[in-house]
């Protein structure tokens, strides 16, 4: 069998890809979209050439970036069968219209200029209609027992404590009578994450691909990252400012909601205007309350006896989700203190950027990052300490307090990332780093090699290997 890595390569997070090709099936795992900045985003092609073969599609979890260029598959006729968790289709679905309305809207917006400079207009990546489409194609499995997904090829789904409905993917592809066991860890979460359930062990692989996000180092413990939290919401209390959040829809927004119910519910502030201004973080919300009720194994213990005591709206009286652009502009209205939540978590489009855009320039602001912010996008900028910054094609300076909190990442650190990778080292099988920059992944390789004698390699994009 031959796989070819698509995606998040080379020192490329986003655009998550894989292309197995055994000798009775050709599956994609993941179909990620390329973000963060216009060199990324030109990357933006199928995954598969014309005429390849593809017969199914299997996805590690909902994010846009693992699942964002499904609908250009649908877009060249492509009707493959695509595998996922219950969660992870209703997660994908909601993330893929929404994705389909932003590239029909950012093409649209481009016509409108491109027009009045005599330009011939461009076509969005893709529509609607193919977003639907390749949605009709979503096929649920269970976790933890193998499902045949194309000939000659089983797929186990295992949990990856990244997000609602992450999985590792273990495949058994059988060739001329053997059988090869290949691992790809998908986006891992954190041990110790109090929303959802941790990642499960995987004991057997002849190769395995682990994501590198931030294999070069630990984030700060959670419980810690909650006191630092709690003592940036108070002083912004205290000075009256606005907190401004970037956020993903799915993941962040409703762990940082429980944490602002929990701030209410110990009393630790009195409670103020705490805005989800997302229609996407708002249906991923009811989601999430979709499958804590049907699905409790998803979820952290913690979290069903705290929310098991109590509902979390009762805590949460002064929040308000912002559906309409209209109650999203009268945001601007409401004075500080308040918590403001809004995507796109890089800060590269969406709401987020009226509010840093209004609020920036003011000393009192917070602004709180709490997620992986790509090279070229207007989150690292901020992360890196730019004191002047473009929005909207205007200069805003930068007086606003920007913090990291790492410790409320979705993404595993170092020590977790060896943990779960130390339950397959015994097998000894080959390793392969991709969804890292190349700091990351080298001090990640470094550690393997220290503790487990096995090389890693660190591939290109368009590299294949063997197996
Ligand atoms: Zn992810």
């Amino acid at each position: 069998m031959k796989i070819t890595i698509v995606g998040a390569a080379g020192g490329e997070v986003t655009g998550s890809a894989y292309y197995v090709q055994a000798k009775h099936a050709s599956i994609l795992i993941d179909c990620g979209l390329f973000q963060g900045g216009k060199k990324a985003e030109a990357l933006n092609r199928p995954p598969t050439a014309p005429k390849q073969r593809l017969d199914a599609v299997l996805l590690t979890h909902g994010h846009l970036d693992h699942t964002g260029r499904l609908p250009l598959l649908a877009q060249r006729g492509h009707r493959p069968k695509v595998f996922a968790t219950p969660a992870t289709i209703d997660m994908t679905a909601l993330i893929l219209r929404d994705s389909a309305r932003i590239q029909a809207g950012d093409a649209e917006r481009q016509n409108r200029k491109r027009a009045r400079a005599g330009q011939p207009p461009i076509e969005p990546l893709y529509s609607p209609q193919y977003a639907e489409e390749i949605i009709q194609c979503l096929q649920p499995v269970p976790y933890g027992k193998p499902v045949r997904v194309a000939e000659g090829i089983e797929a186990r789904f295992v949990q990856a404590g990244h997000m609602l409905g992450s999985a590792s993917i273990q495949l058994s592809v059988h060739e001329d009578g053997r059988e090869k066991k290949v691992v790809f860890s998908g986006d891992l979460g954190p041990k110790g994450s109090v929303i959802l359930h941790n990642f499960d062990p995987i004991q057997s692989a002849d190769l395995v691909f682990l994501e590198s996000t931030y294999g070069d180092h630990d984030h700060r413990q959670f419980l810690k990252t909650v006191e630092e939290f709690v003592g940036i919401v108070k002083d912004s209390v205290a000075r009256k400012g606005k907190i401004i959040i970037p956020t993903f829809a799915v993941g962040r927004a409703q762990m940082l909601t429980v944490l602002m119910s929990w701030i209410f519910r110990k009393k630790h502030l009195k409670p103020f205007p705490v805005f989800l201004d997302s229609p996407m973080a708002i249906e991923a919300t009811k989601l999430y309350y979709k499958h804590f009720l049907n699905n409790p194994d998803l979820f952290d213990e913690r979290l069903l006896s705290y929310i098991r005591q109590k509902p979390i709206r009762a805590d949460l009286k002064t929040l308000k989700a912002t559906a309409t652009a209209e109650q999203s502009k009268q945001i601007n209205d409401c004075p500080g203190p308040c918590l403001v939540m809004a995507g796109a978590g890089m800060c590269n489009a969406g709401r987020i950027l009226h509010h840093l855009k209004a609020n920036l320039w003011r000393p009192e602001t917070h602004v709180i990052i709490v997620g992986y912010q790509a090279h070229g996008s207007l989150g690292r900028q901020l992360v890196e300490g730019e004191k002047v910054v473009s929005i909207h094609g205007e200069k805003i300076a930068v007086k606003a307090k920007v913090h990291t909190l790492g410790g409320f990442s979705a993404h595993a650190g170092q020590t977790d990332l060896l943990a779960w990778f130390s339950g397959l080292a015994a097998a000894n099988p080959r390793v392969v780093l991709t969804h890292g920059e190349d700091g990351p992944r080298e001090s990640l390789a470094k550690l393997i090699s220290q503790k487990y004698r096995l090389k890693a390699i660190m591939p290109k994009m368009q590299e294949t290997i063997v197996v």
